[in-house]
């Protein structure tokens, strides 16, 4: 590559899942020039279409983490911008359901935690009070969230992506970045694919979700230290053949790594269950139908009315992890030049939920990090 060949931008970002077309749409938002390169053929073939659609409250995350903050203040903007944009969604909230006294008394911490976080209106319900609510529901206790909801997914990546090319952004797809190396004002990159290119860039943000590290470790210069090693934690879902027994999403007290199986409706009335939590080693998004017997265990705690056959394998998606199994929870890592010291170059590591939730606040934090 001669220095000849390469084109100057002011900013690309790596990926075009939710997380990159918000970012592309806060950065054309604010006046700058943006190309968003994509290796796959569309916007959000990876985590982005393969999540639970799951606008979160806030509800579990840690006091003052980035997940708990960008969660809060991700929602708010979330429905706001579904509600202008005719984005699909719906308030439905939710109801965290004890099957046990020590689920019960947990249900008090996570309501406390929750309203540490600022989630508003959490309302601790009797076990008469939530099956009047959903008369399928079997429990000793729920926490009522209202605030939660869920999103078309789709349709919201479209608007994002529409905004932002309103905006003069460029979306760019089929096109791998393959290679980069930190220079004098910014980041050098090389894009395969059918129309490789060479760019110049003042702002790259990596936001490659799964492969967001492997993809950091091909920017010379990037202190390895700084960059973390990822694991997968893959998540299963079973649908529901027949209507959604529930007309709140109705979720377990969480399990380690991840909510537990939990049922969730999408904007089209399907209910499916899920996601469980399966470690490992590369990406594979095939559902053995096996596990269903783990889900109809898991499920019929809260609903004994489950009937045998009725859970069909649904879809995988897989938890962008950068810590192993066993390890505490890690939160959202938003890394700029403070962290690792190379000029032009946002990476975002462990996007995993509630990013779809986040979306928009994420995008503002990276654009108020990468403002000039
Ligand atoms: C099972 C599961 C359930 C979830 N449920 C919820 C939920 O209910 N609510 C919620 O708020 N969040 C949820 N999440 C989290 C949410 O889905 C993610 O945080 C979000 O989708 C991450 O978006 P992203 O843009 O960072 O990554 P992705 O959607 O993975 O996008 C990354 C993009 O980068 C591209 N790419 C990768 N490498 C390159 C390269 N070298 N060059 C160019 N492009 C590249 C990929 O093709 C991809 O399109 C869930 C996640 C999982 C796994």
């Amino acid at each position: 590559m001669s220095s000849s060949s390469f084109e100057s931008v002011d900013c690309v970002v790596i990926g075009a899942g939710v997380v990159g077309l918000a970012v592309a749409r806060a950065l054309a938002l604010a006046g700058r020039e943006v190309i968003v390169v994509e290796a796959a053929e569309g916007i959000g073939t990876e985590t982005s279409s393969r999540n639970s659609e799951v606008i979160h409250a806030g509800i579990y995350y840690p006091r003052g983490s980035l997940m708990a903050r960008t969660c809060v203040a991700g929602r708010h903007l979330l429905y706001t911008y579904c509600a202008e944009h005719g984005v699909p969604h719906r308030n439905c909230g939710k109801l965290i359901v004890a099957t046990n006294d020590d689920e019960s008394a947990r249900l008090v911490e996570i309501k406390g935690r929750a309203e540490v976080n600022g989630v508003e209106g959490m309302r601790l319900l009797s076990a008469a009070e939530a099956m009047t609510m959903e008369p399928n529901l079997h429990c000793t206790a729920a926490l009522l969230s209202p605030r939660t909801g869920i999103v078309d997914s789709h349709s919201y990546m479209l608007a994002l992506q529409g905004d932002a090319e309103a905006h003069g952004a460029m979306l760019a797809f089929h096109s791998p970045v393959m290679q980069g190396r930190a220079v004098d004002g910014g980041i050098e990159l090389e894009v395969g694919g059918a129309e490789p290119m060479n760019l110049r860039c003042r702002l790259v943000v990596n936001s490659a979700g799964l492969h967001a590290p492997a993809l950091a470790r091909k920017i010379a210069g990037l202190p390895s230290d700084r960059i973390p090693s990822a694991y997968y934690a893959k998540g299963n879902y079973f649908t529901l053949t027949g209507s959604s027994p529930f007309s709140r999403l109705i979720y377990p007290v969480p399990v380690p790594g991840g909510l537990g199986v939990h049922i969730t409706i999408d904007m089209g009335g399907q209910a499916k269950f899920g996601p469980d939590v399966e470690w490992i080693d590369g990406i594979d998004y095939a559902v053995d139908p096996r596990r269903a017997d783990k889900f109809y265990a898991a499920v019929r705690r809260y609903w004994p009315e489950l009937k045998d056959g009725t859970l069909q394998p649904g879809y995988a998606g897989i938890r962008p992890k950068i810590v192993p199994p066993g390890a505490p929870a890690q939160d959202f890592t938003v890394q700029g030049q403070a962290d690792h010291s190379v000029a032009g170059l946002i990476n975002l590591f462990g996007i995993e939920s509630p990013g779809l939730t986040a979306s928009l606040a994420l995008a503002e934090l990276v654009r108020d990090i990468a403002r000039p």
